[in-house]
C-alpha cells in the first residue's frame, strides 16, 4: 500500500521537535567523531538531536514505555534520539552514508568541522528517503551540496518514493527536487538488492522501515562493519525489545522482523554497527543481553 505524502511530513514535524529540544540541550559537545576500523576511517557527524514521545512507538504498551522511561532515569517524559550521517575514508576515497536533514548546522559543518570539503565527497550510499537521510543533498535552490558524488540508492526506494507518473511522490512534492541535480548530471544511480555497489561495499536489504531500507556492509582490512540506517530509533527500548516499532515505520511488523533478523545475525558474526539514530557518535556493537540486545559503543583505537 503506498503511502501517498506520509513519508517527509512526519519526518519534518520529526526534525522540528530535535531541533527544539537541541535549543535547550547544551550546545558546545563535539559534532563529529573519528574512528579506525582496519582500512577504514569512519567519522560520525551529528545532525541533530532531540527526543521521541512515547506515543510514536507501537507494539509495546504505554505503560511499559513508562517504565522504560524510569528504569532509564529520563525525566522528561521522552526517549532521547539523534540524527547521525557517517562519512567513510578509504584509501584517497569518501563514502557518505547519508545527508541529514540539510539543516545548516549539521551534517556540512560537522563536514567541515571534521577537515573535509563537500566537494571531495565521491560517493553517497541513500540508506532510505526519509528526509532526514536525503534532506541534505542539495540547497533550497537546486544547487548539489556534493557536486562530484555518485549517489546509489535501491530500486524499491525508488519505485516507493518516486513513482514514475501520475501519483504524488510518497516522500513529498519536495523530494524530486533533492535528487534532481545530480540525475541531470549523470550521477544517481540505482542498485539491486544484495549488489556489490563499489568494491568492498554490498548493499544489505533490511526492509520494512521503508520498502528499499537498506544497509552497506563495507569490507574492512579488520572484517565487515555495516551502516544499518534506522534499525533502532530508540534504543533505549528497541534494543531489550527489537519488536517495538515506531510511527515511521512503513511496514511495522516487516521493519520488526527485519530489525530481529538483523540482531541476531550480528551478534553471530560480530559484525560492528553505525546507525543513524543511536546516541552519538553511533558506533558500536550489539550483544545478547538478559532481555533481548544491547548495544555497547565502540572504543576509539
Ligand atoms: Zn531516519
Amino acid at each position: 500500500m503506498r503511502l501517498c505524502g506520509k513519508g517527509f511530513f512526519p519526518v519534518i514535524f520529526w526534525v522540528m521537535g530535535l531541533f527544539l529540544s537541541r535549543e535547550l540541550s547544551a550546545a558546545d559537545e563535539p559534532g563529529f567523531s573519528t574512528f579506525a576500523y582496519g582500512d577504514l576511517s569512519v567519522t560520525a557527524l551529528l545532525d541533530a538531536q532531540g527526543t521521541i514521545a512515547p506515543s510514536m512507538l507501537f507494539d509495546r504498551s504505554q505503560e511499559d514505555l513508562k517504565k522504560d522511561l524510569e528504569k532509564a532515569g529520563v525525566k522528561d517524559g521522552a526517549f532521547p534520539s539523534w540524527i547521525n550521517a557517517f562519512l567513510v575514508k578509504r584509501g584517497g576515497e569518501l563514502f557518505l552514508i547519508d545527508t541529514g536533514t540539510g539543516n545548516p548546522d549539521g551534517v556540512l559543518r560537522r563536514l567541515k568541522e571534521a577537515g573535509f570539503a563537500p566537494e571531495d565527497v565521491d560517493y553517497i550510499l541513500l540508506t532510505h528517503f526519509h528526509g532526514d537521510h536525503v534532506g541534505g543533498l542539495a540547497l533550497p535552490d537546486g544547487t548539489p551540496v556534493f557536486p562530484k558524488a555518485k549517489i546509489y540508492s535501491a530500486l524499491e526506494e525508488n519505485d516507493y518514493f518516486l513513482p514514475a507518473q501520475g501519483e504524488a511522490p510518497a516522500g513529498g512534492a519536495a523530494l524530486p527536487s533533492l535528487f534532481k541535480p545530480y540525475k541531470e548530471a549523470g550521477s544517481f544511480n540505482v542498485f539491486k538488492q544484495g549488489d556489490e555497489i563499489l568494491p568492498g561495499v554490498v548493499t544489505m536489504p533490511i526492509f520494512g522501515h521503508t520498502p528499499g531500507h537498506t544497509g552497506f556492509l563495507f569490507q574492512s582490512s579488520k572484517g565487515p562493519f555495516l551502516f544499518w540506517g534506522d534499525v533502532v530509533h530508540v534504543y533505549l527500548v528497541q534494543f531489550p525489545h527489537p519488536e517495538t516499532t515506531i510511527s515511521y515505520d512503513v511496514d511495522r511488523p516487516g521493519a520488526a522482523a527485519s530489525r530481529k533478523a538483523l540482531f541476531a545475525k550480528l551478534v553471530k558474526d560480530e559484525i560492528p554497527v553505525a546507525g543513524a539514530h543511536l546516541p552519538f557518535p553511533g558506533v558500536g556493537v550489539v550483544s545478547a543481553g538478559e532481555e533481548g540486545y544491547l548495544f555497547t559503543p565502540l572504543k576509539k583505537d
